[in-house]
């Protein structure tokens, strides 16, 4: 079956996701990822902290824990097929080194050989931002049509 058969465009195989918190993957990406798991293409979010320094604090709890149990509940909604939480620490992505994160993602793209990377728009330089320049480092890198 064709991607236009599935109402998504040709060519649209295998899509992970690079994000800096639970929940970005739905109030930010939600929109995409479900039609594309209803699509067939295989979804993958990698998380890159677990949003413990969250300041909403809606429910009790340790929030490292509750919030990594709120994007594995999200993600099966969103029919995410796979769902990877790295443990960097929330607020100070930016203290990372790019390269490190770069190899995360590199990582996950030698092991899925995706067609597209999913990411947020640019955005200040915090949390949400250093996802996308990480994604961005490693589809400059990578031989092929651009992901
Ligand atoms: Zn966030």
């Amino acid at each position: 079956m064709t991607g236009s058969e599935r109402g998504l465009p040709d060519g649209v195989l295998r899509v992970p996701t690079v994000v800096a918190h639970p929940d970005d993957e739905s109030f930010g990406l939600g929109g995409l990822l479900t039609p594309l798991s209803d699509g067939g293409v295989p979804t993958t979010v990698l998380c890159f902290t677990h949003g413990e320094a969250s300041t909403l604090h809606g429910r009790p709890g340790d929030l490292h824990t509750v919030r990594a149990g709120e994007l594995a509940c999200a993600a099966w909604e969103l029919g995410v097929h796979r769902v990877e939480l790295a443990g960097h620490p929330d607020g100070a992505l930016v203290d990372i080194a790019l390269p490190r994160l770069a190899a995360e993602v590199a990582r996950l793209v030698g092991e899925q050989r995706p067609s597209h990377l999913l990411v947020f728009e640019p955005a200040p330089a915090h949390d949400h931002d250093r996802p996308r320049r990480a994604a961005t480092t490693v589809s400059r890198s990578v031989r092929g049509p651009r992901l």
